[in-house]
């Protein structure tokens, strides 16, 4: 994997980012202090792609004295790291030593991305832009602790990192993508299956580096490898007499919870059920991305088709987002359609917005459409980022509160401006006083 080394002096964040980079929240235990403190590796993964996050931060100026340890940190960076992260605190802005550093950076030739820390206000900005002074290009402001800005730091050094080698199963990272099929008994969970693993390749699951699960199933589909969750209870056609609805729910939540998309069968022969909804619900209150397919379509005639029309219009309005394909099973009808809509779910749950563009986007939709005023105050959104995917997840912050009306308004702009086809957005806002 590409390595990546976090370089800078000591107390600018160092520890505090790298714990961001790699998605975890408690602080790097320095147990062992001194220069013979091993390197600390651990691996991160940001938009599809995996890296390797080299931690220098353990290294003591008390024993190397401060320079040298910074030096030690950066010849290091120099010998063994792809691309570089150099962190300055925006606070206190650049010092002597941050200077001789990245003169040692530079005649290395190593890419280097420069993160201007401890930007937590907007005031921030302008100490971060400081920063350019130091010709490394453009300063990231970030928040390492608040994760303010991370994610367009993230953007930005994957552009530095060379590609890793290409992962066995194409579009995926950590062995093939998962799908839950999942639909109510008898709408032809099974019967898809088949059809699927007729048609196309069954992988035998002898794959090495994939966690074998005897009721996974490989399968290639449209030239890349998916990993259906939970086929047993698919393929075992048990009909179990006291409790069924119930064990059926609990499998679908299992299966729901392992797998990274759902794929919800609905019968078309009958109206849409609570029961259909419920297992919709179950999908996206995981936050599972999701493709809806209407299965059973050949039994279809011109009323029937007329009613299901104005039954989805209704019924299925608040998962309007999400890609259909109107299927058959049994004749194999548009089978083809179901692997784009599987892409397009995940490709839409994958989706990062850069904080640039999320903020022109938002100061133009407050300022189209302010907020209604509540109590002689005018409540307004100041500014947004998306604090992750897989779903995309944004907090926005606001000068007052915000009421639910005008905050679906915003997720339907969200998805009118940026796509999000397939997959539930979570928006969190937080007020500032
Ligand atoms: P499961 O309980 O969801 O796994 O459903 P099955 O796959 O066992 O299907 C239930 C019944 O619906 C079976 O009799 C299938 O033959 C039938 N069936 C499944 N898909 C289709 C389809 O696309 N068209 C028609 N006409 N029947 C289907």
């Amino acid at each position: 994997l590409p390595a990546l080394a976090v370089v800078g002096r000591p107390n600018v964040g160092k520890s505090t980012l790298v714990n961001r980079i790699i998605g975890r929240r408690e602080a790097v235990v320095q147990d062992k202090p001194g220069v013979t403190r091993d390197r600390v590796t651990y691996e991160a993964e940001w938009a599809g792609r995996r890296f390797k996050v080299v931690d220098t931060g353990g290294w003591e100026q008390d024993v190397l004295g401060l320079d040298a340890s910074v030096a030690a940190q950066a010849e290091y960076a120099i010998e063994a790291a792809d691309a570089v992260v150099f962190v300055v605190d925006a606070t206190v802005g650049a010092t002597d030593t941050d200077e001789a550093v990245v003169k040692l950076l530079r005649r290395a030739g190593k890419p280097v991305v420069l993160a201007a820390n401890k930007v937590d206000g907007m005031s921030g900005e302008s100490d971060a832009a400081v920063l350019w002074s130091l010709g490394l290009g453009e300063p990231f402001p970030i928040s390492a602790l608040h994760g303010r800005g991370t994610g367009d730091l993230l953007d930005e050094i994957l552009k530095a990192l060379p590609e890793a080698p290409p992962q066995r199963f194409g579009t995926a990272v950590g062995g093939p993508r998962r799908i839950a099929l999942i639909g109510r008994p008898n709408v032809g969970k099974s019967s898809l299956l088949n059809q699927v693993a007729k048609e196309e390749r069954v992988v035998v699951n002898e794959l090495s580096g994939t966690t074998r699960d005897p009721v996974d199933e490989l399968i290639e589909l449209g030239g890349i490898t998916w990993k259906f969750v939970d086929t047993a209870g698919i393929r075992r056609r048990v009909h179990l007499q006291e409790g069924a609805d119930y064990y059926a729910s609990l499998r679908t939540a299992a299966a729901v919870e392992k797998a990274e998309v759902a794929v919800v069968l609905i019968d078309t022969s009958e109206s849409i059920s609570v029961q259909d909804q419920r297992i919709i619900t179950m999908a996206v209150d995981a936050g599972r991305a999701l493709v809806i397919a209407y299965n059973k379509w050949d039994t279809l005639d011109e009323e029937r088709r007329y009613y299901l029309e104005r039954e989805i219009e209704t019924e299925m309005q608040q998962v309007a987002w999400a890609p259909r394909v109107n299927v058959s099973a049994l004749t194999g009808r548009h089978m083809e359609k179901l692997v784009p809509a599987i892409e397009t779910a995940l490709a839409g749950w994958e989706t990062r917005i850069p904080t640039g563009r999320l903020n022109a986007f938002l100061g133009e939709l407050v300022a189209g459409h302010p907020h209604p005023i509540r109590g002689g105050k005018q409540p307004r959104i100041l500014f947004g980022t998306q604090a992750g995917t897989k779903p995309p997840r944004f907090v926005l912050f606001a000068s007052g509160f915000i009421e639910a009306g005008y905050r679906r308004f915003i997720e339907r702009r969200l998805r009118e401006e940026f796509g999000f086809e397939g997959t539930p957005i979570h928006i969190s806002v937080r007020v500032r006083e």
